[in-house]
């Protein structure tokens, strides 16, 4: 599932070991030794990585995997989401399908993958969750075969019971792609043959949209989720991604105080970035009002600030049955309650 830290590694060391015979032996061992540190450090990653196993479900624990096409889109998708299942005891995976290295205006390569990897650990640490990154370069993936295993087996290693992604009607390429890895896969984690080195998922987990505001086609809100009480530490999670919220990430030149190195003016900056995000988020909520009140009723949907919102993808468990009953997406988002249930 993560093999970005091993793979990133040996490239750029195997690039330097074509060099220097001399030089090629002593790195080889220094590279014998970093992957050891990197399994230490991995620890149940690693083993993920080595291994064919899956995680050992817990009853009554929902485990829920997000793909996001850059070390951000997933945090700020389904981040406050996350943090409502994790109060719960439910565990979620955030994976990055790409490194996101043309993801900031200054800087690239390989030192930015591991700028961005390292922010995706940090946000994790907030959210509570696991965090994940592929070893495809930012702007370069595609819907193809070698990369639906990848989806597939991760799905399967973490034995999700929720699958989430972007639409595949999105802006950015990246996005749109792992969209449709994500379909793509909806009905091939329960076939055997399919790459048959992992077991098949037994249940067919639900896949779903994370909201976005393109209209062509419009988003169907079939879920919309209350992240008022979480907020905050979703913004603090998102804060720490300083190449994309404070240094401006791709389109950062377009703002030349995204340069300065005063302190002051990052902590301009972020500031600016949470209240964007904090806008977003109400934007979130007023596009999902109907199904909010539906779902929290009346008093307590009408007055939600702020949301995140999915649709469910037809392809995964409610094959020809687009919609999910209420009790299934109570059942889903256990924290998704009437006041009059509130415990
Ligand atoms: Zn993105």
């Amino acid at each position: 599932m993560l093999e970005f830290r091993n793979n990133y590694l040996q490239r750029l060391f195997f690039n330097l070991l074509t060099k220097d015979l001399i030089m090629q032996t002593f790195l080889k061992h220094f590279l014998t030794v970093l992957c050891l540190l990197s399994f230490l450090d991995g620890g149940f990653l690693a083993a993920q990585l080595n291994s064919r196993d899956v995680v050992e479900r817990k009853e009554g624990v929902l485990r829920i995997i997000a793909f996001g096409a850059h070390p951000d889109d997933a945090e700020m998708q389904v981040g406050g989401s996350a943090l409502l299942w994790g109060a719960l005891g439910h565990e979620t995976a955030l994976v990055a399908t790409t490194t996101g290295e043309g993801g900031h205006w200054r800087e690239g390569g390989g030192p930015m993958a591991l700028r961005r990897y390292d922010e995706a650990q940090k946000a994790a640490k907030i959210h509570g969750v696991k965090s994940f990154g592929w070893d495809i370069q930012g702007g370069e993936i595609d819907a193809s075969v070698e990369n639906r295993g990848k989806m597939i087996r991760a799905i399967r290693q973490w034995q999700a019971d929720i699958v989430i992604a972007h639409r595949p009607n999105d802006y950015h390429p990246d996005h749109r792609y792992t969209g449709v890895l994500m379909q793509d896969c909806a009905f091939l984690v329960n076939v055997p043959y399919v790459c048959p080195d992992i077991k098949p998922l037994r249940k067919m987990p639900v896949f779903l949209y994370a909201y976005d505001p393109f209209q062509n086609p419009p988003f169907r809100v079939d879920i919309a989720v209350a992240i008022d009480d979480v907020v905050e530490k979703k913004l603090d999670a998102l804060m720490v991604m300083e190449t994309q919220f404070v240094e401006g990430g791709a389109l950062g030149y377009l703002d030349p105080r995204t340069a300065s190195t005063d302190p002051k003016v990052r902590e301009e900056l972020r500031a600016e970035s949470r209240e964007r995000f904090r806008k977003r988020f109400v934007q979130y909520a007023d596009a999902a009002r109907d199904k909010l009140i539906e779902l929290y009723g009346q008093e307590v949907g009408s007055k939600v600030k702020y949301a995140e919102a999915f649709e469910v993808c037809e392809y995964g468990r409610e094959l020809q049955k687009r919609a999910l009953s209420t009790e299934e997406i109570r059942t889903l988002f256990p924290f998704i309650k009437k006041k009059e249930e509130k415990k």
